[in-house]
């Protein structure tokens, strides 16, 4: 009896010592509590930032404040690349896609949602209220109607007028490169800062607590149902509240095919900077197919639990903004080509 009894204590210290010793990172980060800071995509991320930043300097939660933050291009007619004013699909629907994650690893996620101007909204409410992480299509918009969304016309005469000037010359031809082929007529390579798309949030706050927030309308003349990377978490938007969070924008495609945004966070486990990883990232694309990656854009954004960030592109034009305590401003990330 004393034998087994000792022998369960035994087994029991055993298990107490390998459960302290469990660690998701190789590298463990101090947390950076008390300096909130919150980074996101492009120059439009800057009245993004302004939103979240109300949120975290008053203590707000970070999940808070990236829902708050990419609620404001969501919202605004004049971005073609979000929410209202989206460019359409080549049906000439607006279909939204968007993500996201908190620091419990709670995630949700909607695709192809068409009708509601704030689908960030809509998959926080998929991450609070279902048993699911992604909802799709008219599901998505009968969740959405169901709990109150209001249905709206997302595509505005401007998206309206450019999409049928573009279906003048369209032949239909396989999406990437009919897209691109307008993207370079109209506007240079895609993602550039004449036409960005997505917005890519990440914030950390007062508690040292991540989460982020990635939502789009998607590249423009898309065939109608695509989803590109930014409502798959892991592609377009990662967080790991040990280690980091990662989002981003460019062509999807490329994005899910390394499934980027997990690897960025991946790679800063191992120790690297949100730089270094996201530069690495980018540099998968380039060695899977050097030839197809200089035809496109894809840039990485990305911040550890020290509240460092950094950010890589395949090309010229990706802008990053950052907000915290310290700075408000916008930075060109470097590139590859
Ligand atoms: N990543 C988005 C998509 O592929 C678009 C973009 O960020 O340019 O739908």
């Amino acid at each position: 009896m004393k034998l087994s009894l000792l022998t369960s204590a035994a087994i029991l210290a055993r298990k107490n010592l390998f459960a302290k010793n469990v660690k998701y990172a190789d590298t463990q980060y101090p947390v950076m509590k008390g300096e909130p800071i919150v980074i996101s995509t492009w120059d439009f991320g800057k009245e993004a930032n302004a939103a979240a930043w109300e949120v975290l300097k008053n203590g707000g939660k970070a999940l808070d404040a990236v829902e708050t933050g990419v609620k404001v291009p969501e919202a605004d007619p004049d971005n073609q690349s979000v929410g209202l004013g989206g460019r359409p699909d080549r049906d000439g629907r607006v279909t939204l896609d968007a993500c996201i994650m908190d620091e419990n690893s709670r995630c949700g996620s909607v695709a192809c949602l068409e009708h509601i101007v704030h689908a960030i909204s809509v998959a926080r409410m998929v991450m609070e209220k279902t048993p699911h992480v992604m909802i799709v299509g008219d599901g998505a918009l009968q969740f959405a109607l169901a709990n109150g969304f209001k249905k709206e016309n997302l595509l505005t005469p401007k998206s309206e007028k450019e999409w049928k000037e573009w279906l003048k010359e369209s032949h239909y031809e396989p999406w990437m490169n009919v897209e691109n082929e307008h993207y370079h007529k109209a506007n240079g390579t895609p993602g550039n800062e004449k036409n960005h798309d997505t917005i890519g949030m990440v914030a950390m706050d007062k508690n040292g607590d991540l989460s982020g927030a990635c939502t789009t309308s998607g590249l423009a003349y898309k065939m109608h149902g695509r989803v590109g990377d930014s409502p798959i978490i892991g592609a377009g938007l990662y967080v790991d509240n040990e280690v980091g969070a990662a989002t981003s924008t460019g062509v999807g495609e490329e994005v899910i095919r390394i499934v980027g945004s997990h690897l960025v966070v991946e790679l800063m486990r191992q120790g690297v900077d949100p730089e270094t990883a996201c530069r690495k990232a980018v540099e998968r694309i380039v060695a899977r197919n050097p030839v197809a990656a200089k035809e496109v854009q894809v840039g990485f954004l990305a911040m550890n639990k020290k509240g460092e960030y950094g950010a890589y592109a395949l090309q010229d034009g990706f802008t990053y903004a950052v907000r915290s305590g310290k700075e408000e401003k916008i930075y060109p990330a470097k590139h590859i080509f």
